[in-house]
């Protein structure tokens, strides 16, 4: 068997007396899409914060793409280049165009020369279907579409995963549907990805294994079928039940 792409191990994370994360363990194999579900609190920004050390785990390990991310002598600067996240909000800078947004991370922290740094943002906005916006401002962007930038965004560092927090959860309905189908490109494409969502279907249909969290603990780890289809623990069936 081939080494996890992530690797999560007795991952426990406290604010202050709160213990948010209670050990969590969790592997993402190499091309594998898994979403996160769970109530609100549970832990799953946490969790996936933690994966990138945006937040300092309390105590066990991550591993991304074999590197200990926990071990403190490792480069994480160097480590987290390798993983690309998308938050609910889209963080776009709002005084700089599409394109601008784009190639300031790649020159800033991959050091790329303008040149190739513009070549890779025009790549990638095509691949997120926003070619044409490449020399607009946020602003004159709908959600969607910003939310699409900020994929392109993450994409154009060359991520080897990505990371989706709740990606879709600040738009109106009707602009979901384009964010998704640019998820649904990527893991059909192949990309390592873990995604917090509140989107069953995109679960059902795109996820390899849903992961069901409450209260700091992972309750359900398994197929769709398992754990949206036939729930094995009342509090998986009390969420899923819910959001109906
Ligand atoms: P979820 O994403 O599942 O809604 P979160 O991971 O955001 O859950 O939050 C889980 C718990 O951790 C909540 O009780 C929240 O208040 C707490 N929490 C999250 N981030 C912080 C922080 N930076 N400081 C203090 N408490 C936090
Ligand atoms: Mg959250």
């Amino acid at each position: 068997m081939s080494t996890p792409e992530i690797l999560v191990r007795d991952l426990h994370k406290s604010f202050g007396a709160n213990e948010v994360l209670r050990g969590i363990d969790l592997e993402v194999r190499r091309g594998e899409v898994v979403c996160v579900i769970g109530p609100s609190g549970s832990g799953k920004s946490t969790l996936l914060r933690c994966v990138n050390l945006l937040e300092e785990p309390s105590r066990g390990q991550v591993l991304v793409g074999g590197t200990e991310l926990t071990d403190p002598d490792v480069d994480i600067d160097a480590a987290r280049r390798r993983i690309g996240m998308v938050f609910q909000q889209f963080n776009l800078f709002p005084h700089l165009t599409v394109t601008e947004n784009l190639t300031l991370p790649q020159r800033r922290v991959l050091k790329r020369d303008r040149a190739s740094a513009a070549r890779i943002a025009a790549e990638n906005l095509q691949r997120v279907g926003l070619a044409e916006k490449a020399d607009a401002y946020p602003a004159a962007l709908s959600g969607g579409q910003q939310q699409r930038v900020a994929i392109a965004r993450a994409l154009a560092m060359g991520p080897e995963v990505m990371l989706f927090d709740e990606p879709t959860s600040a738009l109106d309905p009707e602009l979901v549907g384009d964010v998704l189908a640019v998820m649904r490109m990527l893991a059909d494409e192949g990309m390592t990805m873990m995604v917090v969502t509140h989107e069953m279907t995109f679960a059902r249909e795109v996820a390899d294994r849903v992961v069901f969290m409450d209260g700091g603990v992972v309750v359900e780890d398994g197929t769709p079928e398992q754990v949206i289809g036939d729930p094995g623990h009342e509090r998986t069936r009390h969420f899923l039940s819910r959001l109906l």
